[in-house]
């Protein structure tokens, strides 16, 4: 018997088969949870919908999270097969790569409207959607975050700026959202390679100084953020709510 069996989750952020989104796809379709996936064009949807179709998943759906109408699509479609939704995964940022490189006093209204759009006010977006498809079933909300939100990390710039506005974000929806037994929760991971970090500049160094520093002396796979995910969003997890959780062998409470 599966901790996650009946349980069904919309997953929001895969983009191949190294996005930490597959990894936590991947630990929580080992519990027994159903799985539905979104894409963010059709280039992704050609390696989206394999590795979905190959976990058992029926759905999966378009969705640019700049987009409302898209968004309301996605969760339209959700509660005509489902009827409801107990755990969402937001693991969605995208910066322009000029504003990954240039010192972040150059970054410019427009990239900073839109690293904030698609990485912290698309959380905000769709919990709102998902939230009343929740309710009556205590639900679990949980997006990736990044230590570039409490410290400056040279280049992560106009990310770690969404990055705190997207962990400030899980502490008002938890707020919001918990009289109706709804959790809303971070993981703030350690470097890992996918496509989302080739565009920082320097990440290898990043890495490097990770294995250095981190009193783990390594980096993370994305399978232990995916084991942390499992916890958080299954029963395990059930009285932790708006909670930034650090899964980075432990660098973060490094000083030097
Ligand atoms: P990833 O595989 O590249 O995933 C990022 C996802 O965001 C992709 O599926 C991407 O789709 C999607 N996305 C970007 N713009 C979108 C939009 N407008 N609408 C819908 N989806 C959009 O990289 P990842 O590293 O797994 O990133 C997942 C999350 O983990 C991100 O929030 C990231 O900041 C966070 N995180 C990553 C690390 C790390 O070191 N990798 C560490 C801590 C936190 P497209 O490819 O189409 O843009």
């Amino acid at each position: 018997m599966g901790l996650l069996d009946g349980k069904k989750a919309a997953i929001f952020g895969v983009a191949n088969d190294r996005s930490i989104a597959w990894a936590i796809s991947e630990a929580l379709h080992a519990e027994g949870a159903e799985l539905a996936f979104t894409f963010a064009g059709e280039i992704l949807e050609k390696r989206v919908r394999p590795l979905a179709e190959g976990i058992g998943s029926r759905i999966i759906l378009p969705c640019d999270v700049t987009k409302d109408e898209e968004i309301e699509k996605v969760f339209t479609r959700l509660k005509q097969e489902w009827g409801g939704l107990d755990i969402m995964i937001h693991a969605i940022a995208f910066a322009n790569k000029e504003d990954l490189a240039n010192p972040y006093v150059q970054t410019s209204r427009h990239g900073f409207h839109l690293a904030m759009d698609v990485s912290a006010y698309s959380m905000v977006a769709l919990a709102r959607h998902a939230a009343p498809l929740m309710e009556g079933r205590g639900g679990s909300m949980l997006t990736l975050t990044y230590m570039g939100s409490e410290k400056v990390i040279p280049n992560y710039n106009v990310m770690g700026v969404a990055k705190a506005a997207l962990e400030a974000s899980v502490r008002y929806l938890a707020h919001d959202l918990g009289p109706k037994g709804i959790r809303v929760n971070a993981i703030s991971a350690g470097p890992i390679r996918t496509l989302a970090a080739s565009g920082i500049a320097d990440f290898k160094e990043m890495l490097h100084h990770v294995s250095e520093r981190a009193p783990l002396k390594r980096n993370i796979d994305a399978t232990e953020v995916g084991k942390t995910a499992l916890f958080l969003c299954s029963e395990w997890g059930s009285a932790i709510t708006g909670e930034v959780l650090h899964v980075d062998a432990g660098y973060s409470i490094m000083g030097k």
